[in-house]
């Protein structure tokens, strides 16, 4: 029997992710795939997970909630956009992690609506512009030890780990400084003794990038495009 395109691709995903593992010494079981639904429609998104891609990413609520609304209870959901305070109430309790967490006022806003609703963890990554282009959110990583220090102060916020977006290159290789330099981040930070649990996380490549991420210590890849395909052309 031949495979449909989403099987190709999710096959051909696989094998890359296995040999990025295989050539940096890593367990497969470490990487987790998540698959970035927010190019294509909520049918698309049905057959993804009935193919077993359960971990699903999205970064606008306006566009996951009705993706949400039929298929939440079977996946695992990952807000990875930019979130706006004032969504906060819309996406908490819903999203097993924010992979946004990049400034004081959201905290605060997630463990005020996380106190109000009875949830006692919420899982974030924090998101560090390491590239330091304009053009990208995320707190600038010189700020992440103090910024740590600050989230102490909320018992509901849990830190599991960092998140970056690189820059775009023509070359994937060209995006290993900032992948680096994320993992060490959280090597610092899991040093400093600052959070209640350490983080393990890594929430770094996508679809032109994932395999050189994953050589650096990925442990979750955000992919769209080459893993489920790309059949809305996002408007900003
Ligand atoms: C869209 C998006 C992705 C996936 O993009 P692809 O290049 O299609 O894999 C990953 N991370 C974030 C934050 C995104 O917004």
């Amino acid at each position: 029997m031949s495979l449909t395109p989403m099987e190709v691709r999710i096959q051909n995903v696989e094998e890359h992710i296995a040999a990025a593992c295989r050539r940096s010494g890593r367990s497969r079981s470490d990487v987790q795939a998540i698959a970035v639904t927010k190019y294509v429609s909520l049918e698309t998104t049905r057959l993804a997970m009935q193919l077993g891609l359960l971990h699903i990413g999205e970064n606008r609520w306006q566009d996951v909630q009705p993706k949400w609304e039929a298929l939440g209870a079977s996946g695992v959901w990952h807000f990875i956009g930019h979130l706006q305070t004032n969504k906060v109430k819309d996406v908490i309790g819903k999203f097993e992690y924010i992979h946004s967490l990049d400034r004081l006022s959201l905290a605060t806003e997630l463990e005020r609506q996380a106190a109000k609703r009875g949830i006692d963890r919420v899982q974030c990554l924090i998101q560090l512009n390491v590239s330091g282009e304009e053009t990208k959110y995320g707190m600038a990583p010189d700020r992440l030890l103090e910024f740590a220090e600050q989230l102490r102060e909320m018992p509901r916020l849990h830190v599991a780990g960092l998140m970056t977006m690189a820059p775009y290159e023509m070359e994937a290789e060209h995006t290993r400084p900032v992948f680096r330099a994320l993992r060490e981040w959280r090597d610092k930070l899991n040093a400093s003794g600052i959070l209640k649990e350490a983080a393990p996380h890594l929430s770094m490549g996508m679809s032109n990038d994932f395999e050189v991420a994953i050589e650096e210590g990925a442990t979750m890849v955000r992919l769209g495009t080459v893993l489920v395909g790309k059949e809305i052309t996002e408007e900003e």
